[in-house]
C-alpha cells in the first residue's frame, strides 16, 4: 500500500479535497500512475499560505505516518495565478526527504484550461512538465468542472 500525502494551495483552505479524493478513487489525473496499485491518502494540508511556511514542516509529520508519494494539489497549478514558488516547493522536499514529489492531484478542469490558455499562464516550457499528469482528455477535463 503507497500512502500518499496531499499539499494544497493555502487559497483553498476551505476546500474539501472532493476533486482530489474523487480522481484517486478513479485513478484519473495524477492518480493514473497508481492504476494498479492500491493507495491511501495519509495525509492533507496546506502550503501555509504565501510563501508557504508549512512546506517545512509538513513532511516530517507525513513521513510519521509513513508517506512515501507528496502531491501538490492541482489547485497549486491551476490558481490565478498558478503558484510561483511549486518548482521551488518540489526541489526542497526531493532533496530534504527521502519522498517522491508529484506535480497535481485531479485532472485540470476545462474552463481553467481555458483561461490559462489565455492568460498565457503555461508559456515557459518548465510548465509541460508540471502538467503532463493532469492534462487528461477533453472530456475528463470537463467531468471535473
Ligand atoms: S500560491 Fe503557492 S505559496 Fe501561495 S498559498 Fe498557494 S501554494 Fe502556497
Amino acid at each position: 500500500m503507497k500512502k500518499i500525502g496531499i499539499i494544497i494551495c493555502d487559497r483553498y483552505n476551505s476546500c474539501a479535497g472532493g476533486k482530489c479524493f474523487r480522481s484517486m478513487h478513479n485513478r484519473e489525473g495524477a492518480f493514473s500512475i497508481y492504476k494498479n496499485e492500491d493507495i491511501e491518502i495519509a495525509a492533507y494540508t496546506t502550503c501555509g499560505g504565501c510563501p508557504g511556511g508549512n512546506i517545512e514542516y509538513t513532511i516530517d509529520e507525513m513521513k510519521k505516518n509513513g508517506v512515501t508519494h507528496v502531491h501538490f494539489a492541482t489547485g497549486m497549478i491551476v490558481g490565478y495565478p498558478p503558484c510561483p514558488y511549486i518548482t521551488y516547493f518540489h526541489d526542497f522536499i526531493e532533496k530534504n526527504w527521502n519522498v517522491t514529489v508529484i506535480y497535481g492531484t485531479h485532472p485540470i478542469p476545462e474552463k481553467y484550461l481555458d483561461n490559462h490558455r489565455h492568460l498565457k499562464s503555461w508559456q515557459d516550457p518548465v510548465w509541460q512538465n508540471i502538467l503532463k499528469l493532469v492534462m487528461s482528455d477533453q472530456q475528463t477535463r470537463i467531468n471535473y468542472n
